[in-house]
């Protein structure tokens, strides 16, 4: 579901046509529909309206001031794994005690500042982090509000890259050995012991991982309670899956009813993580083609977005949608790779794609860009960053400008023996 339609023949986002967006900011760009964000986080929330529950957006999913503003508004908190994404929640308004925080890598430094954040709780993902935790908070006069990330070992079929609950995961503490780690963290003086966390990974679209591994958990936690731990919060991670192509994920609503059997009696505060379900199809990347290419081998379309504005199809060979702009019902169609001008042979968008034959000048809309486009997008060829933008009605508004050629070299300096 989501709100870029064609009228007539023009790719619309809500009210508003694209193409008119394109003329007054430039290419490349990435697009939000603030009515479909809002009602993707709307439909979630609903689903688990007979738990009592928090929804802490995955801000590495898209962390634009703007639209973690958004979901702030709307109740929800912050899902963070840096400083960084820390201070970009607390300074789009979000509550420190709406936001959790996970990740095997926490420094010192950022577990000082949500230390001093008051933030909801840590999601501890191993035992050496456990006593840094311990530490630093005892050296700030403080205690940790803590979970345990739990490795639940379920295969959540999905791509290797964001699957994140097996065995041989980096992430998060193996169930075998997560009683034996709650007891160590139950003696530790500036550790108090909140919930537990499970996030097993990403673009998931069967709900049966998420049963089983949360089957596991709620055993788990039902021990952890015979030995006086007060868990309070069960953090369920994110993961559900979207539509790029033809995936049929489970509606939200489907999703909560048979999550809500397996933990309902557990009488916990249920914390949600979702990001890619909220925010993947409420965006989109608008490019502009350059230029067409026929080689005796194939036919490429080169725009003006590449890997470094959208990493996905390259990092995880994954399908994007690309619509044209404006349609041209008469056009021939053409089977091509739409490729960056990146120099690099995985720079590509699409490949091998039936699309209509599209000229120099014409725009193209990749679709279901909104979660992992940004946020992931980098200055390879010194490339500036696109811009953001989000349309609300039939009004547009610059949430993010495009980089200049001054910004790529902000911060450097040529040492004088040069
Ligand atoms: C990435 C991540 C999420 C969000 O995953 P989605 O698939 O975008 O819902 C949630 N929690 C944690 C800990 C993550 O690392």
């Amino acid at each position: 579901m989501h709100y870029f339609e064609y009228k007539g023949d023009e790719l619309h986002c809500e009210e508003i046509s694209i193409a008119e967006i394109a003329a007054k900011v430039g290419t490349p760009f990435y697009l939000y529909s603030h009515r479909t964000l809002t009602q993707h986080y709307r439909v979630f929330d609903e689903a688990f309206s007979p738990i009592p529950h928090l929804i802490c957006f995955a801000v590495k999913a898209n962390s634009n001031l703007a639209i973690l503003k958004l979901f702030a508004e709307m109740g929800g908190g912050a899902d963070v794994v840096s400083g960084g994404e820390l201070y970009r929640s607390l300074k789009a308004g979000i509550p420190p005690e709406r936001i959790v925080f996970a990740g095997v890598g926490k420094t010192r430094e950022e577990i000082a500042y949500a230390l001093k954040s008051d933030i909801l709780m840590f999601n501890v993902e191993s035992s050496q982090e456990l006593q840094l935790l311990e530490e630093v908070a005892a050296s700030i006069g403080t205690n940790a509000k803590v979970a345990l990330r739990v490795n639940p070992d379920v295969d959540p079929s999905t791509h290797p890259y964001i699957s994140t609950g097996l065995k041989k995961s980096k992430f998060g503490i193996d169930i075998s050995l997560a009683l034996e780690e709650y007891q160590v963290a139950q003696n530790l003086p500036h550790i108090d012991i909140v919930g537990i966390h499970q996030h097993i990974g990403s673009q998931i679209t069967e709900v049966s991982p998420f049963v089983d591994a949360l089957e596991k958990i709620a055993d788990l936690v039902e021990s952890l309670r015979e030995l006086d731990l007060d868990i309070r919060y069960l953090d369920v991670g994110g993961g559900l899956g979207i539509t790029y192509k033809d995936e049929e994920p489970p509606p939200p609503k489907e999703f909560a009813e048979a999550l809500i059997g397996v933990i309902k009696d557990l009488g916990c505060t249920v914390i949600l993580e979702p990001g890619r379900v909220i925010a993947g199809n409420a965006g989109i990347l608008v490019t502009r083609v350059l230029y067409t290419k026929r080689t005796p081998a194939k036919n490429f379309v080169v725009v003006d977005a590449g890997m470094n504005d959208l990493i996905r199809p390259s990092l995880y060979g994954s399908y994007h949608s690309i619509l044209p702009v404006k349609k041209l019902p008469s056009a021939p169609g053409l089977v091509a790779d739409v490729v960056g001008p990146i120099c690099e042979s995985g720079d590509f968008l699409a490949k091998d794609r039936e699309i209509p034959e599209p000229e120099m000048g014409d725009l193209l809309a990749v679709m279901s860009a909104g979660a992992y486009g940004f946020t992931m997008s980098s200055n390879y060829n010194s490339r500036p960053r696109a811009s953001e933008v989000m349309v609300k009605g039939g009004k547009f508004y610059i949430i993010r400008e495009r980089e200049s050629y001054e910004d790529l070299i902000k911060g450097e300096h040529v040492p004088d023996f040069l």
